[in-house]
């Protein structure tokens, strides 16, 4: 029977930032604050998550140390599936269904990425978190996330950010002058260089209409607010 109701979906992308809270590997009381914010609100909002990778590898960075550069993206995404089985962990256990799926096939870890499943998990109120990124070296998990935000048919691709509360017109940690901004288009971000999202994850929003909102993780509920559809950080828009 057809489960569709018309609630709101978004995608939401956590780096691995977030789930090392400021240092290597994965903090459990910063994870378990998240997965309760996102319990939260998943009742009303159909949730589907990727997943950074940043707190164990980046593949840029090993590369710039002597790897192989697609050796060491290979080994970055890997660190994203750990990211999720932690987040997997403790938004089940407070009480939220959920499934993970990876673009790497690795099938006694997780799902493999079937779009068309993925929807219907999320209709039968699961939350899909989205590992391996897209299984391809040279990219991010920014443009990961604007992609799956795309094929599932995200109303908002949800971009939660330690450190800033949203998209500046400059660099706030080099220009003291730079200010928030509460909305901005694709074009401009483009233009003026603005490297909290990823240029090919901007662009690939640009190109298809898929609204972006970037905001930080900082501040009561804030994860939560954005989900649920509060107006919080800075609107991106084609
Ligand atoms: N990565 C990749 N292809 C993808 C997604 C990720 O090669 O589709 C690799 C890349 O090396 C990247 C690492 O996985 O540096 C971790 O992802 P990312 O840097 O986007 O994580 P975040 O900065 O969000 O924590």
């Amino acid at each position: 029977a057809p489960l569709r109701t018309e609630r709101r979906r978004v995608l939401l992308k956590l780096s691995g930032e977030v789930f090392g809270g400021g240092s290597v590997g994965v903090n459990p009381d910063v994870v378990s604050g998240v997965a309760k914010q996102i319990a939260s609100v998943v009742s009303r909002v159909e949730v589907s998550i990727v997943v950074g990778g940043g707190n164990f590898f980046r593949g840029a960075e090993l590369s710039s140390r002597g790897m192989d550069r697609t050796r060491a993206d290979y080994m970055g995404m890997l660190g994203t599936v750990m990211n999720c089985l932690a987040l997997q962990d403790f938004l089940e256990q407070a009480g939220v269904d959920t499934r993970v799926q990876t673009a790497i096939p690795m099938s006694q870890v997780a799902e493999t990425y079937i779009p068309r499943r993925a929807i219907r998990h999320m209709e039968k109120d699961r939350v899909v978190i989205f590992g391996a990124g897209a299984g391809m070296p040279y990219f991010s998990t920014d443009t990961v996330a604007a992609q799956r935000a795309l094929e599932i048919h995200a109303d908002e691709v949800l971009i939660a950010k330690n450190g800033v509360d949203g998209v500046y017109s400059d660099d706030p940690r080099t220009n003291p002058d730079a200010v928030k901004l509460d909305s901005i288009t694709y074009q401009e971000a483009l233009v003026r260089g603005l490297k909290v999202v990823d240029a090919t994850a901007f662009s690939l929003c640009m190109d298809n209409g898929q609204r972006m909102r970037v905001f930080g993780m900082e501040g009561e509920d804030n994860l939560a607010r954005a989900i649920a559809g509060e107006q919080i950080g800075t609107i991106v828009t084609a």
